[in-house]
């Protein structure tokens, strides 16, 4: 009764080409399940160059990035939608600091990833941006609203 006051949020999820190369795809989707988020959309998909562009359009000057385009383009991704109460700044916890190295461990690249070129999975950085990229990767139709069955340990 409390949490549907609040606010729910989505968030995109990705795992990124490498994570899906190495096998991690259950593992990356089951901490965000076992954290209690509902998950509203899934999906793997190549991308193209535009689309990785265009979600990534806020780092265009940066240097690495061709390189960060080359990369999320080398393969087939999963993509994502999350939601629920605070899932944008939760799962940017759970997914850890960008830099691998840097990340804690127990958190998605601070237990699987090094690099930060190789850094496994991307997670919105605002509730804005959630909507944003989860309108960018997905078609309409493929977001599922469902309401789970009432669990009172959970939201
Ligand atoms: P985050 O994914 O943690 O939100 P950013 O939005 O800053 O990080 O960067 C997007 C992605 O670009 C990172 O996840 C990483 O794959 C890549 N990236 C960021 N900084 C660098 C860098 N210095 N060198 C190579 N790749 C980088
Ligand atoms: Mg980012």
């Amino acid at each position: 009764l409390i949490a549907s006051l609040e606010q729910v949020d989505q968030t995109y999820i990705m795992v990124k080409p490498d994570g899906v190369q190495r096998g991690l795809v259950g593992e990356i989707i089951s901490r965000f399940e076992k954290k209690g988020f509902k998950l509203t959309g899934l999906k793997l998909f190549q991308c193209s160059k535009e689309l990785a562009e265009e979600h990534y359009k806020d780092l265009k000057q940066k240097s690495f990035f061709p390189k960060l385009i080359d990369y999320i383009t080398s393969g087939p991704v999963v993509c994502m939608a999350w939601e629920g109460v605070g899932v944008v700044a939760s799962a940017r916890k759970l997914i850890g600091a960008t830099d691998p190295l840097q990340a804690e461990p127990g958190t998605i690249r601070g237990d699987l990833a090094v690099q930060t070129g190789r850094n496994v999975v991307h997670g919105s950085d605002s509730p804005e941006n959630g909507k944003r990229e989860i309108a960018l990767w997905f078609k309409e139709g493929e977001v599922c609203d469902w309401t789970p069955v009432q669990s009172p340990w959970l939201r």
